[in-house]
């Protein structure tokens, strides 16, 4: 009847988002002072417009069926659950006996949602962001709920993809500072704000540069000097890392068409986001960029965290073989604080590992950080590949690097991140030495 139509959605045959709000306005009406707890969980499947792009709007369409009938198959018959349109559903879990019972279901949906979906023969991977209010605890007023589980989602995006969030106010406020940093940041990238620096990378032995990462510098007029690792996560949940990133690539590879031509050309390391490196068009993004500056591919160096190489397997190495065959370089970011399969690292056609900065900080006095950046080097060395160390502030640590072998270190002993007129000269001065440990100076 028309009366049902106007209160399911078409796609799935679920309650749709009006229909959502009534049961949610009645089991408000029906609730008393001393009812059970109930919790609304919005649940949006993360990458589902990858999906769409890549194979189409039927598949897309099958995925949000097999996923409504995956989140149905976890939910007790008295929930409800209903699409509210697009990718997101809602459900409204009732009759709970406390908030980690709810937190346990989240946790048993993001179980589910995260499997392959075979669709048209092909294993596709999505997952999902859960956001968590809860009646009485956080609100008895049902667009406060809904508001309050949508902050909530938000959170977990944010704070990584696959996750869930409780709303809290700290959460609230967490969220707002997010949504504020996500319009400024639009507007510098718009602006032309934004700046390229280059870390010089050097050689352990001869104090050579060898190279140089990009890193993005971001001066905000009001808030000041703001980090990518604050701004980074924020871009990469909403969005606008892509653009971002765009803008990385191209500054980058002109820098290095402009080094070339100055006859002085250097390797540059570019960091690239998870959600670039879904991209099933990346290798030719790349190539695009490369072709419309004059960059030569061997001086462009991609960096990916280890994580990322990890988290989709196939697609790495897809990815970073076809990278190899255009020529760049791939390099595997802050590296050992992820969990590499080393049988899976084999077969990665990877040419560097960066060990993370988190190693050198106990260097030379933590026995354990000297033990794991000792065989992180050996590791490397034994399946071909070279290393640079990220974060060496300290005479004692390039000394350590020295003696392990590791071929490059990167860190405030040498430089920060440099302007590129500023890196040039640089490295028209000649052979760097550096300043003594303390432990010579006896
Ligand atoms: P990362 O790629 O691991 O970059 C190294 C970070 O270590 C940089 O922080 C760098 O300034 C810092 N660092 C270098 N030497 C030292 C040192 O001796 N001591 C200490 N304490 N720190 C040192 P930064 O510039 O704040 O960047 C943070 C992260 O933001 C980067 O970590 C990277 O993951 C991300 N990021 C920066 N620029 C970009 C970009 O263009 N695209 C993407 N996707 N991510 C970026
Ligand atoms: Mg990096
Ligand atoms: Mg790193």
């Amino acid at each position: 009847t028309l009366r049902q139509q106007a209160l399911t959605d078409d796609l799935t045959g679920l309650p749709n988002r009006r229909q959502f709000r009534q049961q949610l306005a009645a089991a408000l009406d029906a609730a008393e002072e001393h009812s059970r707890p109930f919790a609304v969980l919005l649940l949006d499947l993360d990458h589902f417009k990858d999906v769409n792009d890549s194979f189409g709007h039927a598949t897309g369409d099958d995925l949000l069926v097999m996923a409504g009938a995956r989140i149905r198959g976890l939910l007790k018959p008295s929930d409800l659950l209903a699409r509210m349109g697009g990718d997101e559903f809602a459900c409204l879990l009732s009759d709970l006996s406390d908030r980690a019972e709810a937190e346990a279901l989240a946790r048993r949906l993001l179980e589910a949602l995260q499997g392959a979906y075979r669709l048209q023969q092909q294993d596709v991977y999505s997952g999902a962001s859960i956001g968590l209010a809860l009646f009485p605890d956080d609100s008895d007023d049902l667009d406060a709920l809904l508001r309050y589980a949508d902050i909530a989602m938000y959170q977990a995006k944010l704070a990584g993809r696959g996750s869930y969030a409780c709303y809290s106010p700290e959460l609230d406020r967490r969220a707002h500072e997010a949504m504020q940093l996500h319009a400024r940041l639009k507007e510098a990238l718009d602006l032309g704000h934004l700046r390229l620096h280059y870390q010089p990378q050097v050689d352990v032995v001869d104090g050579t540069v060898l190279g140089a990462e990009a890193l993005l510098r971001w001066q905000d007029p009001v808030l000041g000097e703001i980090s990518p690792a604050r701004f980074i996560p924020v871009a990469e949940a909403t969005g606008l890392i892509l653009p971002l990133s765009e803008w990385v690539l191209e500054t980058a590879c002109r820098q290095i068409a402009e080094w070339t031509r100055q006859g002085r050309p250097l390797r540059v390391a570019v960091n690239f986001s998870a959600l670039q490196f879904r991209q099933g068009d990346l290798p030719q993004r790349i190539a695009r960029v490369l072709e419309r500056t004059g960059a030569q591919a061997h001086w462009l160096e991609i960096e990916i965290t280890e994580s990322v190489a990890m988290a989709q397997p196939e697609k790495a190495q897809e990815h970073i073989a076809e990278f190899a065959r255009m020529g760049c370089r791939v390099v595997l970011d802050d590296f050992g604080t992820g969990y590499s399969s080393l049988a899976y690292l084999k077969t990665l056609k990877v040419s560097k590992l960066k060990i993370d900065r988190s190693f050198m900080r106990g260097i030379p006095e933590q026995p354990e950080d000297v033990t794991i950046s000792d065989a992180i080097i050996g590791l490397a060395h034994s399946l071909g590949m070279t290393l640079v160390a990220e974060g060496v502030e300290t005479p004692e640590q390039l000394g350590f690097l020295r003696e392990a072998r590791c071929e490059a270190f990167q860190g405030w002993l040498f430089a920060k991140a440099l302007d590129p007129e500023a890196l040039t000269q640089i490295r028209a001065q000649g052979r760097w030495v550096p300043p003594p440990a303390a432990t010579d100076l006896h």
